[in-house]
C-alpha cells in the first residue's frame, strides 16, 4: 500500500523536497533534499532520515525545472521509497480569494491559480511549474496544493482592508498575508511546546529570506504584516517591505521607470541587498564592519520593533513571542536586539540561553516568554496532504 507523502517546494532556483512516513501518526520525515542552482549549476542532493547524504549529483549545466524534475523522478524510481508515494503536496504561495484550504489539483485549478501569478511573481509561476511538470511525468499521482495565504482566512475584515474604494476590496484587492504554512505549523505545535500561552496572544516572527510577523489569538491569525502581495511589511532579503505608494507613482512618472523595472527593484533589488549593497544574506551583513551593513541591520531591527508594537496593540497584550526561520532560528544577535527593544512589554532575555539557541530564551523574570521554534513548512504540507487524501 502506498503510504508515504512527498512534499515539493518549487522555487525560482531550487526545488526542495521531503518524504514523510504516512503510516506513522507523527508523520516523521524519512528523507529530504533539493535540486539547487537551477539555471546555473544544478545539483541534486538528498539525505536520509538521519541526515546522511544518499545522493549528490551534478545535473546538466543550465537545466530547467522540467529537466530537474525528470532527474528527481528518475532518481526516485531507482529507490524503493518512491514506489510508495501516495500523493505529492506542493507549496503554492498564493491562493487569493479562490482557495482558503488545500485542494486537489487538476487542470482547472491550475488555470485559476495561474491568474494569481502577478501577485507573487517570484514564487507562484515556479510553484505551478513544479505541479505541471510532475503531472506530465506521473499523471496518476494525486497532487495537492497547499497555500501560504490559507491560514490567514481568519483575518477580520478590519485587518484585510486597505484605505481604498470598497469596489476594489470586492475585486480582491485586500490583505491576504503569507508564510501561512509556517504560522499554521506554529499553531499546531505550540500548545505542546509553550503550553497554555499558545491559547492566548502570540506573535510569531518569521525571519527568513522572506520576512513577516503574525499576531495569533487562540491559534488563529488576526493580523499579519504581509499584504496583497509578499512585498509588504518588513524588509526582506531582496524585497522592500512596506512603502508609501506615492513612491511607486514617482518612480513611474518622474523617474520614467517601466513597471518591469519597478517590479525588479521592489522584488529583487531592495531589502537587505538593496539597502546595504552588500548582500541579501543576514550572515554577511552581521560579519561586515561597514556603515551600510550596520545601518541596514538597524533598519531591519527597527521595523521588527515597530511591527511588534503594532501587533501587540492589536492583540491587546502579549503572552508569548516566537522567533522562527533562518534568521529567527540562528541569529542570537538579531533576537537579542529585538528583545532589548521590546523591554517595554516586559521581555527580558536570558543572554546565555539565547547564545546557545535554546528553546526558551527569555529570563525567568520575563513577563513575556520568548521561544525559538524551528519552523517546518514542509511537514505542515505533508500533514495537509495526508488529511486531504483521507477525505478523497
Ligand atoms: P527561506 O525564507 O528562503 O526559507 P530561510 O528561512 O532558510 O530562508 O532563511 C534564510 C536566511 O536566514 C538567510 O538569507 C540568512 O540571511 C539567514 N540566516 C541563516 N543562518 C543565519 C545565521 N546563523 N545568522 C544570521 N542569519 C542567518
Amino acid at each position: 500500500m502506498n503510504n508515504s507523502i512527498l512534499v515539493l517546494n518549487s522555487g525560482s532556483s531550487s526545488i526542495k523536497f521531503g518524504l514523510y512516513d504516512g503510516k506513522h501518526p507523527g508523520l516523521p520525515g524519512i528523507g529530504h533534499g533539493q535540486v539547487s542552482g537551477l539555471g546555473t549549476k544544478p545539483r541534486l542532493q538528498a539525505f536520509d532520515r538521519d541526515n546522511v547524504a544518499i545522493v549528490d549529483l551534478q545535473l546538466e549545466q543550465g537545466c530547467d525545472h522540467a529537466q530537474a524534475m525528470l532527474a528527481l523522478v528518475d532518481w526516485g524510481r531507482t529507490r524503493k521509497a518512491s514506489e510508495n508515494v501516495a500523493a505529492v503536496g506542493h507549496r503554492v504561495v498564493h491562493g487569493g480569494g479562490l482557495y482558503d484550504a488545500p485542494v486537489l489539483v487538476n487542470k482547472d485549478v491550475l488555470d485559476q491559480l495561474d491568474t494569481l501569478n502577478p501577485l507573487a511573481p517570484l514564487h507562484q509561476p515556479h510553484n505551478l511549474e513544479g505541479i505541471r511538470v510532475l503531472a506530465k511525468l506521473v499523471p496518476e499521482l494525486p497532487q495537492i496544493a497547499c497555500f501560504d495565504t490559507a491560514f490567514h482566512r481568519t483575518l477580520p475584515k478590519l485587518a484585510r482592508q486597505f484605505g481604498l474604494p470598497a469596489h476594489l476590496y470586492e475585486r480582491g484587492i485586500r490583505r491576504y498575508g503569507f508564510h501561512g504554512l509556517s504560522y499554521e505549523y506554529m499553531a499546531e505545535t505550540l500548545p505542546g511546546i509553550i503550553g497554555q500561552a499558545a491559547a492566548g496572544k502570540v506573535i510569531v516572527a518569521h525571519l527568513g529570506n522572506g520576512v513577516s510577523m503574525c499576531a495569533m489569538l487562540e491559534g488563529r491569525s488576526v493580523a499579519t504584516t504581509m499584504g496583497f502581495t509578499a512585498l509588504d511589511g518588513l524588509p526582506m532579503g531582496t524585497r522592500c517591505g512596506d512603502l508609501d505608494p506615492g513612491i511607486v507613482l514617482y518612480l513611474l512618472n518622474e523617474l520614467k521607470m517601466s513597471s518591469a523595472q519597478i517590479a525588479e527593484l521592489l522584488y529583487e533589488k531592495s531589502g537587505l541587498l538593496g539597502m546595504s549593497d552588500i548582500s541579501r544574506d543576514m550572515r554577511e551583513l552581521l560579519d561586515s564592519d561597514t556603515a551600510a551593513a550596520r545601518e541596514t541591520i538597524d533598519f531591519f531591527v527597527y521595523r521588527i520593533n515597530r511591527e511588534l508594537g503594532a501587533l501587540t496593540a492589536i492583540l491587546g497584550g502579549l503572552d508569548a513571542l516566537i522567533f522562527t526561520a533562518g534568521i529567527g532560528e540562528h541569529s542570537a544577535a538579531i533576537r537579542s536586539r529585538v528583545c532589548d527593544l521590546a523591554s517595554w512589554v516586559g521581555i527580558r532575555l536570558d543572554a546565555k540561553a539565547n547564545e546557545r539557541h535554546a528553546l526558551r530564551i527569555s529570563a525567568d523574570d520575563s513577563s513575556v516568554p520568548v521561544w525559538v521554534v524551528p519552523t517546518q513548512e514542509e511537514w505542515m504540507i505533508a500533514r495537509h496532504t495526508q488529511r486531504l487524501l483521507t477525505r478523497l
